[in-house]
């Protein structure tokens, strides 16, 4: 079979849920028996989402290869329950630099080096790299935007070497309800279609982005204006539940409509869609001590993991309000939650107030999750409330301090670049036996896990703070070690585990990471007592 290509578009605004719903696409392909792969396009000039702030753009996604994406990337790990990789997003960044760096060695041959054909050249070699059947690619941003035009055209420009009837465009819009004159809208959509038709694109189908279901005769009118047959015009309302999206397009027969556009053999056409998310949801009250606030998407991958292990996702407390309070007040705040997570984060803003919850969570047996940031907090709190080194404190945030308990790492010392610097993606991970670590991975020894950090525990330096293994009382049990400290933990106290690495990264559905399957197991026995 020829390579066949669903290239999903955007209209009207962003944010309605586009990569939800290409990754939707691409499972149910999947799930009917196809290889299916999956480029993400951000037109956006940043090489990579590294250095990109979390408050606006939600959090930064890293593959095993250690590439630093979009959280988008996330969704397709998480939906398609494949690894993705760094060839699975391009950025305009990326295709420029190369383009750039290509004309200064000399390549071109002389010739003035131009958007067409050159730009559009660079960006038809990255999507031909993924070796797939079905390559679902979505373009970043909505259809008009200046950046996004030039992959628009690639793709239009491929679509027609490779043959239009290999490739499917799917344009995902959105219909505004008015509540004061009780009509949806379909202008916007007409407009955004133009655009589309404007470069040359002919979209063949149009899913309908809506409040709620919308009425047929819109529906009719958008395949009208939009040059879409009506079979091919969907209506997707929101729904509270992302992961319901799949089945909510097998039952509207999408992948029908996607088989005989691009003539595709489905083997397990007949079967009943099998998706294993979680139906029902345990109300647990876990605490996640933020300090970005300003979307809920700056800790998705921790969100999705609690979700995806069957529990209402996590509340987000201000670190730095946490700063501000007394003792008491604190306690009557977190006495609320069952559970504390303490994410990953850089810099030393909100850190006195996460440092605050964990004293608070490992003087009252809270369970207690620290990730990466989390767990350096955890060592640092230590250091200073059992071991009574005053002051103590990752030379991120005090570079004076009298005990450097996290410092950072030699190899980083060199680098002066915050982009792509960091360690990062996967590494090995030797678990320390008769842990509550080597318990949570079932006795394994070794394991890999991703990464992205630039401080490391001080191990050298303060070795004595620490035991392998063996809990001592006042000291801090290793329970997993490699070339750095990976993880924390204390006996006496049901979980209180601290993880250098990201295991919210690996979670799929179907398939959330150990580890917040045993932190949820405890959080519900906390909530019993
Ligand atoms: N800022 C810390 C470091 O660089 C933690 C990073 C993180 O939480 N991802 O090591």
């Amino acid at each position: 079979m020829a390579k066949k290509y669903i290239i999903v578009t955007g209209g009207v605004l962003s944010g309605i849920g586009k990569g939800v719903v290409s990754a939707s696409i691409g499972r149910l392909i999947k799930e009917l028996g196809l290889k299916v792969n999956s480029l993400k396009v951000d037109p956006y000039l940043n090489v990579d989402a590294g250095t990109m702030n979390p408050n606006q753009h939600g959090e930064v996604f890293v593959t095993e290869d250690g590439y630093e994406a979009d959280l988008d990337l996330g969704h397709y790990e998480r939906f398609l329950g494949i690894d993705m990789k760094k060839f699975n997003n391009m950025t305009a960044g990326q295709v420029y630099k190369h383009v750039i760096e290509k004309e200064r060695e000399g390549k071109y041959l002389g010739a003035t080096v131009q958007m067409v054909p050159h730009v559009t050249e660079r960006i038809k070699e990255r999507i031909e790299e993924i070796d797939t059947e079905i390559l679902l690619i979505e373009i970043g941003g909505t259809v008009g935007d200046i950046e996004g035009e030039i992959f628009l055209e690639a793709v239009r420009e491929l679509s027609f070497e490779k043959g239009r009837d290999n490739f499917m465009f799917i344009h995902v819009t959105f219909v505004p309800y008015l509540h004061v004159t009780n009509e949806f809208k379909t202008k916007p959509t007409q407009q955004s279609v133009q655009l589309l038709r404007r470069i040359g694109i002919q979209p063949d189908m149009l899913l309908v982005r809506t409040e709620k279901e919308i009425d047929p005769s819109s529906l009719e009118k958008i395949a009208l204006f939009g040059g879409v047959p009506s079979d091919y015009v969907v209506n997707l309302p929101d729904l509270s539940n992302v992961y319901e999206v799949p089945k909510i397009l097998y039952e509207k027969s999408i992948h029908k409509l996607i088989s005989k556009k691009l003539e595709l053999t489905l083997s397990n056409d007949n079967n009943p869609f099998m998706w294993k998310c979680p139906k029902t949801f345990k109300n647990l009250k876990i605490a996640m001590i933020s300090k970005y606030l300003g979307t809920d998407d700056a800790y998705k991958s921790i969100m999705e993991s609690i979700f995806l292990s069957g529990v209402n996702r996590p509340e987000l407390i201000n670190a730095e309000e946490l700063e501000e309070m007394n003792e008491d007040e604190l306690n009557i705040l977190l006495s609320k939650y069952q559970g504390i997570i303490i994410p990953g984060g850089f810099g030393r803003r909100a850190v006195e107030g996460k440092i605050k919850a964990i004293e608070y969570a490992r003087e009252n047996k809270v369970p207690l999750l620290g990730i990466c940031l989390g767990m350096q907090l955890m060592v640092i709190e230590f250091a200073r409330n059992v071991l009574k080194y005053d002051d103590s404190n990752s030379t991120e945030f005090d570079p004076k301090t009298p005990y450097p308990v996290i410092d950072l790492m030699e190899e980083q010392k060199k680098s002066l670049n915050l982009g792509g610097t960091m360690r990062l993606g996967s590494q090995k991970i030797d678990i320390i036996p008769n842990t509550k670590l080597s318990k949570i991975y079932k006795d394994k020894k070794e394991i890999f896990e991703r990464h992205r950090h630039r401080y490391e525990v001080n191990y050298k330096m303060f070795e004595d703070m620490f035991e392998k293994g063996n809990n001592t009382p006042n000291k801090l049990t290793i329970s997993a070690m490699t070339d750095f400290v990976e993880a924390v933990e204390l006996s006496d106290h049901p979980f209180y585990v601290g993880i250098q690495y990201h295991p919210e990264f690996k979670t799929k559905v179907g398939e959330p990471h150990p580890i917040f399957k045993n932190f949820i197991e405890e959080v519900e026995k906390n909530k019993k007592n």
